[in-house]
């Protein structure tokens, strides 16, 4: 599943990447050019914007609630039934593109010889060569990480609760990471 986020979203798009998922953030596009671009690119619209919500007639969309980027994480964990095929770490921030693992000798000459000593595994972005490895994240970034991934739906009010669906507990977010 893929997403376009509109200008109001932009900690949503950026947590979105962190857990796996292709986000487009664009902060200075028109609307005409987000729909389009969410309709040639088969994009999910997130939006706190009730114009473009209403302009994105026909498009899969979703109205985002709260103000708050954890809690509009969660709506769209929830909304779209992703928590279990989040992947943490395996997106680069900056291009949206997935990570690709590599071997480790292929980082000797990428990375500082502590960096390489020290660690198992390296993965490299396709888009802009950038090598990543589990420390290039900062360590409350995994923590964050773990709480929205164990977050059940009991934020969620009564009214909107909907049918319950039985899921594999899941408090481990290494799980999906790319890393070992
Ligand atoms: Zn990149």
């Amino acid at each position: 599943m893929k997403f376009i986020v509109d200008c109001m979203l932009g900690k949503l798009a950026k947590w979105l990447k962190i857990l796996g998922f292709d986000a487009i953030y664009l902060n200075r596009a028109e609307d005409r050019d987000l729909l389009r671009l969410a309709r040639r690119e088969k994009r999910v619209l997130l939006t706190k914007d009730q114009e473009l919500l209403q302009a994105a007639a026909g498009l899969p969309r979703l109205f985002v609630e709260s103000d708050n980027w954890q809690e509009q994480l969660t709506q769209v964990l929830e909304a779209f039934r992703l928590r279990n095929r989040a992947k943490p770490h395996s997106r680069c921030l900056l291009c949206n593109v997935e990570l690709k693992r590599i071997p480790k000798r292929m980082a000797r000459n990428l990375v500082p010889p502590f960096v390489f000593e020290r660690t198992p595994s390296f993965a490299i972005c396709p888009s802009c060569g950038r090598v990543f490895w589990p420390g290039t994240h900062f360590e409350d970034m995994d923590l964050k990480i773990a709480r929205i991934l164990r977050k059940r739906t009991n934020r969620r009010k009564k009214t909107r609760d909907r049918r319950k669906r039985q899921e594999p507990p899941r408090g481990d977010n290494q799980n999906g990471s790319i890393f070992v």
